[in-house]
């Protein structure tokens, strides 16, 4: 299983990152590569055009409806139904999110009508659901945050045999669901969307120390962070977040790839 970081600004995109948009990739025991995209935040799927075809990935996960995790999800219905996959009748593309998603694609696209929601199939889903992409399972568990939000566990084929974990917290202040869904997993991308050094108002984000405390809490075996804002030095982030796991810690950066 592989993940390569696409976009990872938090709360907005910044010079040199989109906002929030992973690839997840893992062949089955075929040999047939699938894909899901985690989030497409705004501007990612200029990007994402680098790693695959975002039009025909198998299936995208968003996490909650801010701008900075699901905007591009109106390009991407573009891309479905004016690119150069328009006449050859895509299958409406299964789209994971909570409850309301579908509603925002039509306000960010401006349609009055539905057909950028009908491009794809769209699969409401919270915490306690579960769901199968080819070789990927997803677990979901309700995040800590101002709109209705998801974390979710990825199972896949680790490289070395046997099974892989990737837990991807979305926006979430600290709570029990998440750390649950954490527990014992490879890796854990986990946001750090607030500096340390403000008082932060609760159930909106973790800054890094909370990031690690939950990567310590939950004993994950590698912790990477993300959705640091532009304007945050994500050095002082990811010390805070080294210290509160007790091992050091890596940054979120686009055109990476990890391999699980
Ligand atoms: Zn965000
Ligand atoms: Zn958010």
């Amino acid at each position: 299983m592989r993940l390569t970081v696409v976009g990872s600004a938090g709360s907005l995109p910044g010079p040199e990152s989109p906002a929030s948009c992973y690839l997840l990739e893992a062949d089955d025991a075929r040999g047939r590569t699938w894909r899901i995209v985690l989030d497409l935040g705004s501007g990612a799927i200029g990007p994402l055009q680098r790693h695959c075809d975002p039009a025909t990935v198998d299936a995208v996960v968003v996490s909650h409806g801010h701008p900075d995790h699901c905007a591009d999800l109106a390009s991407l219905s573009v891309l479905r139904r004016y690119g150069p996959h328009a006449d050859s009748g895509l299958d409406p593309m299964p789209l994971y999110g909570p409850t309301g998603l579908d509603a925002r694609i039509v306000q960010v696209a401006g349609a009055e009508d539905r057909k950028d929601v009908e491009t794809f199939d769209f699969r409401a889903v919270g915490g306690g659901d579960a769901a199968t992409v080819g070789p990927f399972t997803l677990d979901f568990a309700t995040a800590w945050h101002p709109v209705p939000a998801n974390a979710v566990r990825v199972t896949g084929p680790s490289a070395s045999g046997g099974e892989a974990t990737l837990v991807f917290t979305g926006d979430t202040d600290r709570c029990d669901e998440v750390l649950e869904l954490a527990r014992d997993c490879d890796v854990l991308l986990a946001e750090a969307g607030w500096a340390y050094s403000r008082v932060n108002p609760e159930g909106i984000h973790m800054n890094g120390t909370q990031a690690g405390t939950l990567a310590r809490d939950a004993n994950v075996g590698e912790l990477v962070v993300t959705h640091v804002a532009s304007w945050v030095d994500p050095a002082s982030t990811l010390e805070l977040a080294a210290v509160a796991y007790g091992a050091p810690v890596a940054l979120a950066t686009p055109g990476e790839t990890h391999v699980l």
